[in-house]
């Protein structure tokens, strides 16, 4: 069992993942939890990360610290991707076996499944194909990250797990239209066309792929939960084994905002996978479930967007 009273860091705790893991933990009664900004740490930087483990001590560590972003990100930054990513988790998993640490939780993503991977996608299928172009440098990436884990494991004994999340979102994501992720991108867009009382709204794409949504929350709330019950080399599927098409996502988003516009389709941007949808057997044999379910989770992520949307465009 994870002890809420000894030290945890939660690396990349500004982010996302990490935000909302900060919060999981603070709501469970973690008394000692380790943070540190990028500013004050870069996990790049292997010397910088062993001596922070060896002077710090923690005893738990979830790993949501990452170079993440969406469809576009990906395509222009490819040697970012690849490159942050590995040392930020070679670094960071390597410091904490050799400090001791108790238990680490890795976080893989949906996306390093292959391109043409059965539906719904089980963690049996990772390395049985090629994977997507569009992501494929994160993905090398958060495969490396998950052998380490696997390999640490077996050569020296290290409790390292790793849980797969399908596409995540919710307060703290990031809006900005060149990086983001599809359902933030298009909260934003949405707004802007509202405000603007534009005609129409513009989808990446051609609105077909399909995705699955897990809010935030739900994820870290997995989280805390394989700390506690979970200790096996397989990695394990998050999410919530249903999807939806881009499109229908749009038409949810824009009615939540109160865009009546139309959409269109632009077709000169990727698709990406045609469809990407987690088989969750295993976290459900586990005896864990989400339960933010999409429309209330858009719901609170636009209103999180709006309360909020002044600072993010500064
Ligand atoms: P993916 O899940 O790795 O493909 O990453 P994204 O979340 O970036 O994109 C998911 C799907 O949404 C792709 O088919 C995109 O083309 C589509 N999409 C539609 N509009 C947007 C948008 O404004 N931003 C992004 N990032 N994707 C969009």
């Amino acid at each position: 069992m994870l002890d809420l009273d000894a030290s945890i860091y939660v690396a990349g705790h500004t982010g996302l993942v990490g935000s909302a893991l900060v919060r999981r933990l603070q709501q469970a009664g973690a008394r000692q939890l380790l943070l540190r900004t990028r500013a004050e740490l870069d996990l790049r930087r292997q010397a910088d990360v062993e001596h922070f483990f060896q002077q710090q001590r923690p005893q738990y560590v979830l790993l949501a610290a990452a170079k993440v972003g969406g469809i576009e990100a990906n395509r222009t930054r490819p040697a970012q991707f690849l490159r942050d990513n590995l040392q930020i988790q070679t670094n960071v998993i390597d410091a904490a076996y050799r400090c001791g640490v108790r238990k680490l939780l890795f976080l893989g993503s949906s996306c390093i499944y292959p391109r043409n991977a059965p539906q719904p996608m089980s963690e049996e299928c990772l390395l049985s194909g090629a994977l997507e172009p569009t992501n494929e440098w994160y993905a090398i990436a958060k495969i490396a990250g998950l052998k380490m884990c696997q390999a640490y494991r077996r050569e020296f004994g290290f409790d390292a797990i790793t849980a797969m999340p399908t596409n995540l979102y919710g307060p703290g994501d990031n809006f900005n239209l060149t990086d983001a992720h599809v359902l933030p991108a298009l909260i934003r867009k949405c707004f802007e066309a509202k405000l603007a009382h534009a005609e129409a709204l513009l989808v990446w794409g051609s609105g077909t792929p399909r995705r699955e949504f897990l809010h935030v929350d739900d994820l870290a709330d997995a989280c805390l939960y394989l700390m506690n019950r979970y200790s096996e080399e397989a990695a394990i599927n998050v999410g919530w084994g249903t999807d939806i098409s881009i499109a229908e996502l749009a038409r949810l988003i824009a009615d939540e905002v109160g865009f009546a516009g139309a959409l269109q389709f632009d077709r000169t941007r990727p698709d990406g996978m045609a469809r990407k949808l987690l088989d969750v057997a295993r976290m459900t044999a586990l005896g864990w479930r989400p339960r933010i379910g999409l429309a209330e989770g858009v719901a609170a992520t636009c209103e999180w967007y709006r309360a909020h949307q002044v600072q993010l465009r500064r």
